[in-house]
C-alpha cells in the first residue's frame, strides 16, 4: 500500500495490512466515537526512540474517559506492541497512530454493548507540512469555522469526530491557497491549528493560548514550553490571544507531533515579521530537532528506545 505498512496491531494481534478491516456498522464510523494518538519515533544513535510515548499513552487513556471506553490492554502492552511493529517493519523512524473506537453491536447512539477496539499502525512520515515549511514557514488562513467550545465537547480528548472541524478549516485554507488554518475559539480568540498548537513571539517573549482556550493539551506544546524556558525565554502559557495580536506578532509558529515546529510567515494578507522563519523560532526549532534526534544528552527522560 502507499503508506508502506505491512503489519498492523489489532486487539492484541499482529495482522497483515489487508486483514486490518472493520465492519461498515462500526459505531465509531457512524458517530465519530473513537479516540486516537499521533506520536513519533525518531532515528537516533541508539536506534529508534519513541518521543514522549508515556505522555501519548496517558493521553489516550484520558481521552477514553468521557466516552466510558475501556481499553482492554495495559499501557505496557500498547508500548510493547508499538515497539514490535517498528522492529518487524525494520523502521528507523516513523509516525505512530494508536486508535481506540467503539465497534459494532448495535447502532443506537448509546454504545451499550459495543466492543471497544484498539489498533496501532506505524508508518514512515516526513515533515507533515513539507520540508520547505520547516525551513521557510507557511502561509495560514484564519478559518471562518470556529473550534468546538470545550463546553460543547471535550476538546482536550483527542476524539476522531472532532477532526471534521479540522478538515473544514484545513480544506477551506487550502482551497484559498494557504497551507493550513488557524482556528479561533467560540470567544473569537486564537485556539490552535487543525492539528497543531500555536505560539506567538513578541518583544522577545513567547505566548501560547492557555488550556482553557478549548485546545488540545499538546505534548509538543508542553515540550516546546520547557525547551524555551530552559533556553531562558519567558513563556506565557495561560493567556488568551486575540485575533488582532496575530498581525502584530514578531514571529508565529505551530507545534505538533506531526507538524513538529513549523514557522508561520503570513496570516491572511499580513506578513509576519520579515516573512521568513524568525530567529527565536529557529533557535527553538533547532533545539527541538537536536533533542528529538538525540544530539544532546538533555531531556533523556522523554525517550523510550525500541531496542531495549
Ligand atoms: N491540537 C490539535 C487539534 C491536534 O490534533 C494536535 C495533534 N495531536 C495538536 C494540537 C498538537 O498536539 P501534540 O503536540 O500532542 O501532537
Amino acid at each position: 500500500d502507499e503508506m508502506d505498512v505491512d503489519t498492523i496491531w489489532m486487539d492484541g494481534e499482529f495482522v497483515d495490512w489487508e486483514d486490518a478491516q472493520t465492519h461498515v456498522l462500526t459505531h465509531g464510523l457512524h458517530y465519530g466515537t473513537g479516540v486516537f494518538e499521533g506520536a513519533r519515533c525518531y532515528d537516533t544513535e541508539n536506534g529508534p526512540a519513541l518521543f514522549r510515548w508515556e505522555e501519548h499513552v496517558d493521553r489516550l487513556f484520558q481521552s477514553c474517559k468521557p466516552y466510558e471506553m475501556e481499553i482492554g490492554h495495559s499501557h505496557e502492552e500498547l508500548t510493547e506492541a508499538t515497539k514490535e511493529l517498528i522492529r518487524r517493519q525494520d523502521l528507523s523512524s516513523c509516525y505512530i497512530r494508536p486508535l481506540v473506537y467503539y465497534g459494532y453491536k448495535s447502532l443506537g447512539v448509546s454504545p451499550q454493548d459495543c466492543p471497544t477496539k484498539t489498533t496501532i499502525a506505524v508508518w514512515p512520515w516526513g515533515a507533515y507540512l513539507g520540508e520547505d515549511a520547516i525551513e521557510n514557514g507557511i502561509d495560514v488562513k484564519v478559518s471562518s469555522w470556529r473550534k468546538h467550545a470545550s463546553s460543547q465537547i471535550p476538546t482536550n480528548a483527542k476524539t476522531t469526530g472532532l477532526y471534521v472541524n479540522s478538515l473544514l478549516a484545513g480544506e477551506e485554507a487550502r482551497r484559498n491557497g494557504f497551507a493550513e488554518a488557524i482556528v479561533l475559539n467560540k470567544e473569537g480568540n486564537v485556539a490552535e491549528g487543525p492539528g497543531e498548537n500555536i505560539f506567538l513571539v513578541r518583544d522577545g517573549e513567547i505566548f501560547t493560548p492557555g488550556l482553557s482556550e478549548s485546545i488540545l493539551d499538546g505534548i509538543t506544546r508542553n515540550a516546546v514550553i520547557r525547551i524555551a524556558r530552559d533556553l531562558g525565554y519567558t513563556v506565557h502559557d495561560t493567556v488568551s490571544i486575540s485575533r488582532g495580536e496575530l498581525n502584530t506578532a514578531d514571529e508565529l509558529f505551530f507545534t505538533g507531533s506531526a507538524a513538529e515546529v513549523t514557522p508561520i510567515k503570513r496570516v491572511d494578507n499580513v506578513t509576519i515579521g520579515e516573512g521568513t522563519r524568525g530567529p527565536i523560532t529557529e533557535e527553538i526549532q533547532q533545539t527541538f530537532f537536536d533533542v528529538v534526534e538525540r544530539r544532546t544528552d538533555e531531556y533523556e527522560e522523554w525517550f523510550d528506545y525500541v531496542e531495549a
